[in-house]
């Protein structure tokens, strides 16, 4: 391979500065729109940060108006990756499905339910009866209630990589992996370059998509990026006898455990409420205990079931749960798009539309302005309740 310092462009129009999928589907929708000299550098290969550690689950489920719309245009682009990209992303289009226990959680999802049908999201309120039909592995006991949507699913986090990094490249955008962004140069209010690894590239626009990393690089440039890494753990399972190919993503809201298909077997996990942050990336069994008494309540018949892998990740957190998304005020030329808080692989296609837009000056297919990072420091507060 070509070593990056020779690559290295000395300017850019924009640099984006992270190629898991937020920074690939911008670089990607930047290069599509005509924008030249795009640069995109990643201090690892790309993927390599949480996008290829996720779960895949993609929905349009959530309880902000704003993460629906994302969620659901995305889902448009997973559908149609194969021919829009030439890349097959197994998109299994099993649905979501949201078991819960309390009054308060059927509440909260009746409320999210509606919403997401205001906005065409062709979700539902189903009974127990019909959640056990849909997920056959699920114990009814001490359920009141399920939210369902058809249309979501899950993909392969890999592949999605791989498809939009050639398509950016196809579209003429420089992507550069094992090249560490090291600084911001910032000048009279104005980003003026990145320093990377393997020289300077002149910008006026940088572009952060750095994921569980993205306090520091906004650091550099003077902006507050309110991100903090939090270790999350999956575990994929021996086969499964008899495993129904339709299991949707199905997740036991009160407990936060989840299972969708992985080959023969499902791929499962929890929150663990003792992880506290930090980069941290061993896997450690302190969760499992936990994760074993979850099972034999919701899924028993999973309980006999081996464990043939797994791996921890970094969710990248913020305050609210909810992404960051915006144009800095503090610098001028500085674009984020981080902060996803563990559901920013299913938002990438819809962000990189978005943050294309930001750049351009362009309305943007939803409005974002809430999302600023600007939220925290006032009362603005915005909180994501869908998420596990
Ligand atoms: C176990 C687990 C399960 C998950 N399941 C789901 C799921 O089912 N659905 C879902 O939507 N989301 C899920 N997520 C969350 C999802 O993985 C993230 O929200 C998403 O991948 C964030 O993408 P990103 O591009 O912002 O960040 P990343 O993929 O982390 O990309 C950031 C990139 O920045 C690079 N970088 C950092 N610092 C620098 C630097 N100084 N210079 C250059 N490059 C740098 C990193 O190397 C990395 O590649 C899960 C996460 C985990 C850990």
């Amino acid at each position: 391979m070509t070593a990056p310092s020779r690559q290295l462009p000395p300017t850019a129009s924009v640099v984006v500065i992270g190629g898991g999928v937020m920074g690939l589907a911008t670089a990607y929708e930047l290069a599509r729109a005509g924008v030249r000299d795009v640069v995109l550098v990643d201090r690892d290969t790309f993927g390599a940060g949480s996008t290829s550690r996720a779960a895949g689950g993609v929905r349009a489920m959530f309880s902000d108006p704003v993460n629906i719309t994302l969620g659901a245009r995305s889902l448009e682009t997973f559908r149609d990756f194969p021919a829009r990209f030439g890349q097959d992303i197994d998109f299994a289009e099993v649905g979501y499905l949201f078991l819960l226990s309390t009054p308060d959680a059927v509440a909260a999802f009746e409320a999210a339910v509606a919403l997401q049908n205001d906005l065409g999201v062709p979700s539902r309120m189903i009974d127990v009866a019909e959640a056990r039909k849909l997920s056959p592995l699920i114990s009814p006991e001490g359920l009141r209630a399920a939210a369902w949507s058809p249309t979501d699913g899950h993909c392969t986090p890999e592949s999605v990589v791989l498809g939009y990094a050639s398509a950016a490249r196809r579209a003429g955008a420089t992507l550069l992996p094992n090249c560490p962004a090291t600084g911001i140069e910032v000048t009279d209010g104005r980003v003026t370059a990145v320093q990377t690894a393997a020289g300077t590239v002149r910008t006026g626009t940088v572009v952060c998509a750095a994921g569980a990393w993205s306090a520091e690089v906004g650091a550099w440039a003077g902006v507050d990026l309110p991100v903090s890494p939090l270790r999350r753990q999956v575990l994929v399972t021996e086969p499964v006898p008899d495993l129904d190919p339709h299991t949707p993503f199905t997740i036991d809201f009160d407990t936060s455990f989840y299972f969708h298909r992985e080959g023969r077997g499902l791929l499962m996990g929890m929150s663990d409420p003792d992880e506290t942050p930090g980069f941290r990336l061993t896997r450690s069994d302190d969760w499992l205990p936990r994760l074993g008494e979850a099972i034999e309540r919701r899924a028993p018949a999973l309980a006999g079931v081996g464990v043939a892998s797994g791996w921890a990740g970094l969710y990248e957190m913020t305050p609210d749960h909810n992404a960051l998304i915006g144009r800095a005020d503090e610098v001028e030329g500085f674009l984020y798009a981080t902060g996803f808080s563990g559901h920013g692989f299913l938002m990438g296609p819809a962000v990189g539309e978005v943050v294309r837009d930001l750049y351009l000056g362009r309305e943007t297919l939803v409005d974002v302005s809430g999302l600023g990072a600007a939220r925290f420091r006032g009362a603005g507060a915005r909180p994501e309740l869908n998420v596990v």
